[in-house]
């Protein structure tokens, strides 16, 4: 009952307000006739009859005036703002498919910002896909050692266990640690790097000989699986730029190569060098990849080829790219499916 009692208040207050408004127009307009009048010596008496209805039509007009105003703002403002509004609300609510659609005969001035606004949900739907895609990509990263972990262990705490085997078990515990570690470890380096929170940090180093520590470093790995070792690494590369970023770059692209490829292949690294670029070729005769793969290998968390995917977790080709896009070089692959695969990297060497 209050609540009409207010509506009707508020209803009476406005219209008060109008009619207060319509009488003051009404007024001056008369004025200003009947002085436009008295300019052309119009009798008095004309005048007093003149004047009450020239008052009373003026009103009329004006309140009609104000009735298709108020349509026409009805139509052409409080509607579209409305859409706007409600729009604006599904989005604050979460709901980044929401769309805005502005009737096309008010498009002059409120397409534009629904334009916006639907530009700005299509992001925000882009961005909460790879949130969610990414939060589902880690828990299932995190699950698979983690059940190793717990399985592994649950088995070792059987008494009768042999020797032999709880050692296996014992390095199954182990492995899973490893790849959980390199798995968090590889996520916080991408966080950083996308998020800038690593700035380069440039200082003078041979990138040759940088490459052949990197090699060295896999000794043992192609010592193990036979695989031949060809480098054509030009000397004295003098480059100005960050060595830890590139460093990771180089130890993602040589374990890549290393993994995919079998006994008996080769894996070569060369480095040439002009005025301004160095240029980094890491080749392998390993597996190599179908078109459909390379398209995706820079993505977080893809992984091609299925049968390695326990020795990685899909983010090493994306912190190389993100390292060369800060770097402001290049990066390009060439690969045929069974025969092998060339990563090429140029970089600046300023
Ligand atoms: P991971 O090696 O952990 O799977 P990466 O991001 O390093 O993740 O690589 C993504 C995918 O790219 C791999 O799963 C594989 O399919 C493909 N790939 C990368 N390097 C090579 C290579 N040298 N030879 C063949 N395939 C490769």
């Amino acid at each position: 009952m209050s609540r009409v009692k207010d509506l009707l208040m508020k209803v009476f207050s406005a219209l008060c307000n109008y009619i207060i408004f319509f009488v003051i127009i009404s007024f001056v307009i008369t004025c200003t006739f009947l002085l436009s009048f008295n300019m052309v010596d119009l009798p008095e008496a004309d005048v007093r009859v003149f004047a009450p209805i020239a008052f009373h039509n003026i009103f009329i007009l004006a309140a009609l005036f104000f009735v298709i105003d108020t349509v026409r703002r009805k139509i052409t403002v409080d509607r579209p703002v409305k859409e706007i509004q409600a729009g604006l609300k599904k989005l604050m609510n979460g709901d980044f498919s929401a769309r805005i659609e502005v009737p096309a005969h008010t498009h002059n001035k409120f397409g534009k910002i629904a334009d916006s606004i639907n530009l700005l949900a299509e992001e925000l739907s882009g961005v909460e896909t790879l949130r969610t895609d990414f939060i589902a990509n880690v828990s299932h990263e995190l699950k698979t050692p983690l059940a190793v972990m717990q399985n592994y262990g649950t088995i070792l705490q059987q008494p009768e266990l042999s020797e032999k085997k709880r050692m296996e078990y014992a390095k199954s515990i182990t492995d899973a640690c490893r790849r959980l570690a390199s798995l968090i470890t590889n996520i916080l380096k991408l966080n950083k790097l996308e998020n800038q929170q690593i700035f380069p940090t440039a200082r003078e180093f041979e990138l040759n000989e940088q490459l052949c520590e990197c090699l060295l470093q896999f000794e043992d790995v192609w010592e193990k699986k036979g695989i031949d070792i060809e480098t054509d690494i030009e000397e004295d590369v003098v480059i100005n730029s960050d060595a830890e970023m590139l460093e990771l770059a180089w130890n993602n692209l040589l374990s890549n190569a290393f993994k995919f490829t079998e006994s008996d292949g080769t894996v070569s690294v060369s480095l040439s060098a002009d005025d301004n670029y160095a240029t980094i070729k890491i080749s392998d005769t390993g597996c190599g990849m179908s078109p459909e793969v390379g398209a995706h290998i820079f993505e977080k968390f893809y992984q091609g080829d299925t049968s390695h995917s326990t020795q990685g977790n899909g983010l090493g080709l994306a912190l190389v790219k993100r390292v060369v896009d800060i770097m402001q070089g290049e990066i390009n692959v060439e690969s045929i499916l069974g025969k092998g695969t060339t990563f090429t990297v140029k970089i600046r060497r300023n």
